[in-house]
């Protein structure tokens, strides 16, 4: 907040908006905001909000105004349209390009950090046994199996955080460089038995859709792991599609009663046949599946110290004289990217970037 100020802003802070994450509204007066009611908030100059908005909420905006949240334009075709209607600059926070000097503004990294964390957290609650192994007089304990698929930024979070508890991890990603990564934080690299090394990964290093060749053998060692795991822990996505279907129901019934898989990926749709986002169900045969699509809103305290975080970079990077002027410049390409409408035009989809 003192930050904002710094650059010269007048901050108003929506009456209550901090207070699941332990933050009274006395703090940010505190630190220079004005509190106002969601009215004056949505009436601002600059909107910055965790969550895309409705269209009654865009329509309460005042033309000329600019929203930076996250507006998934690739599945928000309405909301982008809205947007230029209302003649409302909009700057969305998931295309914030994965390039080095954007990392201090990466909200993507920063939530699936604290979204993967969270999916382990879930997974021993859910899972009615240890993680760790123990040899106790009543008896050994053997370590939880974990299995996770996709090591990006979630799927190596929920990685250490499972390692970190004492269950024995493998990992899996299309994209076989993360075996080292996987390796360092004390898991287990299974690579899908292809011949080729490279053939999910598209040129800007994510992955892309994978061939028949890869997915009959990837569903063999899903299979595999299926009958020898208590947790699937699930990340796979590719941006702007829906998530790949990787355990399928036939898998499902292959886990052990009292097994847990958490879809990460249910936002999309999910990596599992059975997940029902935003759900967490015991399936017939025992198996818990997590379908939670706000894994980072139940850590809100780090959550919106993070988010925070993000925001106030961008800002500092749009704010080049400290004025409490917002400049939209499209010359910086992490500007450029992410901005999805201007002066009532559509930006969007933005040029191709270069990926440091
Ligand atoms: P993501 O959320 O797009 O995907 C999660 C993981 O799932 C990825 O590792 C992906 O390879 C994997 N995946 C996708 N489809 C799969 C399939 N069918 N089977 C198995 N695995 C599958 O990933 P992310 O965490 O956003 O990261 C994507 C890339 O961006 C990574 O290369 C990451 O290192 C990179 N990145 C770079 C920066 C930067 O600033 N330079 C920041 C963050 C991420």
């Amino acid at each position: 907040m003192p930050q904002l100020v710094k650059l010269g802003y007048e901050v108003v802070v929506e009456a209550g908006a901090g207070l699941r994450a332990a933050y009274p509204d006395e703090g940010y007066v505190q630190a220079g905001a004005t509190i106002g009611s969601y009215a004056d908030v949505w009436f601002s100059d600059i909107v910055l909000a965790v969550n895309e908005p409705s269209v009654n909420e865009l329509e309460t905006m005042r033309p000329g105004s600019t929203l930076i949240t996250f507006l998934h334009p690739r599945q928000n075709e309405a909301l982008v349209e809205a947007l230029q209607k209302q003649g409302v600059t909009g700057m969305s926070m998931d295309m914030v390009p994965r390039i080095s000097r954007a990392q201090s503004m990466d909200a993507l990294s920063s939530m699936a950090n604290i979204s993967g964390y969270r999916g382990v957290v879930e997974a021993s609650y859910s899972f009615g046994r240890t993680f760790g192994g123990q040899v106790t007089a009543a008896g050994k304990i053997p370590p939880a199996k974990v299995f996770v698929i996709g090591t990006g930024v979630a799927g190596l979070a929920a990685l250490g955080a499972a390692s970190a508890r004492g269950a024995e991890v493998y990992a899996t990603d299309v994209r076989p460089e993360t075996a080292e990564q996987v390796e360092s934080m004390g898991g287990t690299f299974l690579k899908v038995r292809t011949g080729a090394d490279d053939q999910g990964v598209s040129s800007d290093g994510y992955a892309k859709e994978t061939s028949d060749d890869y997915n009959v053998r990837a569903a063999e060692l899903y299979m595999e792991q299926a009958r020898k795991v208590d947790i699937i822990i699930t990340t796979a996505a590719i941006p702007g599609k829906p998530s790949p279907k990787l355990i399928t129901a036939e898998m499902v019934a292959a886990m052990r009663p009292g097994s847990v898989i958490v879809d990460l990926a249910a936002l999309g749709g999910g990596n599992c046949e059975l997940t029902r986002p935003g759900e967490k169900y015991v399936t017939d045969g025992g198996v818990t599946i997590i379908g939670y699509t706000d894994l980072a809103s139940r850590l809100p305290g780090v959550a919106s110290q993070l988010y925070g975080t993000n925001l106030v970079n961008l800002l500092k990077l749009a704010t080049p004289e400290k004025d409490g002027n917002l400049v939209v410049d499209f010359s910086d390409e992490v500007i450029r990217n992410m901005t999805v409408t201007r002066n009532g035009e559509i930006t969007f989809p933005p040029p191709p970037i270069q990926v440091s």
